[in-house]
């Protein structure tokens, strides 16, 4: 990053946090962070782009020519989005679907290394579905938020976000028994799930 990006960087960041944008918190970036470093992704895929924030993140980890993909359905989110990619010098690398994930995801047809799921937690297990769909052989799949203010593992169901949590448990259960994947499911942020398809 050049110094005046890294600049710009930092005001993303703060007015997303100022405007209560759900950005990824910093402990679930470095977390994703070192394994991104390992994989060195030609292509990630995003559902929940919100300002750009984390795609920006994630970009410094590619490999070369490499792309993110993310989508988002929110108009003023997607032109904010829009701007700070452009800022950041990123409009090459950084490519947004504009829309909702439920229509979208299934009309794409390209390969993954990553995918990170952070939008609607209604939507998880479809989201799910579809990563498993798009993924590499060696892919690996995060999804955020995946613990909710611990609302998923308690026994908390009377809620207004009722929901979330049980689509939230759902994706827990279906990753956790799909023999094809070996997952983790970490404490920090909002909860952070790692799946990773098994290699034979
Ligand atoms: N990944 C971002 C934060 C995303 S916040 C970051 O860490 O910087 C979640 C975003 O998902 C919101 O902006 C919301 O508008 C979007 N979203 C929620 N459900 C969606 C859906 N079904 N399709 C597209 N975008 C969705
Ligand atoms: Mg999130």
């Amino acid at each position: 990053m050049y110094s005046n990006n890294r600049q710009y960087f930092e005001k993303i960041k703060q007015k997303a946090i100022e405007e209560h944008i759900p950005i990824i918190m910093d402990d679930t970036l470095e977390v994703i962070a070192k394994y991104l470093k390992d994989i060195k992704p030609t292509k990630i895929l995003e559902i929940g782009t919100a300002v750009g924030y984390s795609a920006i993140c994630f970009s410094k980890y590619l490999a070369q020519n490499g792309r993110i993909d993310t989508i988002e359905r929110d108009e003023e989110r997607i032109i904010e989005a829009k701007k700070n990619i452009k800022e950041m010098e990123l409009e090459d690398v950084i490519h947004i679907y504009e829309g909702d994930a439920v229509e979208i995801l299934p009309t794409l047809k390209d390969k993954y290394d990553m995918v990170f799921i952070d939008a609607a937690k209604g939507k998880y297990p479809f989201f799910l579905a579809q990563a498993l769909r798009l993924l590499n052989d060696d892919g690996i799949i995060f999804a955020d938020n995946i613990l909710y203010k611990g609302y998923v593992m308690s026994d908390y169901n009377k809620h207004k976000q009722r929901t979330a949590v049980r689509n939230l448990r759902e994706y827990i259960k279906e990753v956790t028994e799909n023999e094809n994947l070996e997952t983790e499911i970490l404490e920090v942020g909002d909860g952070l799930a790692i799946s990773k398809l098994k290699t034979i």
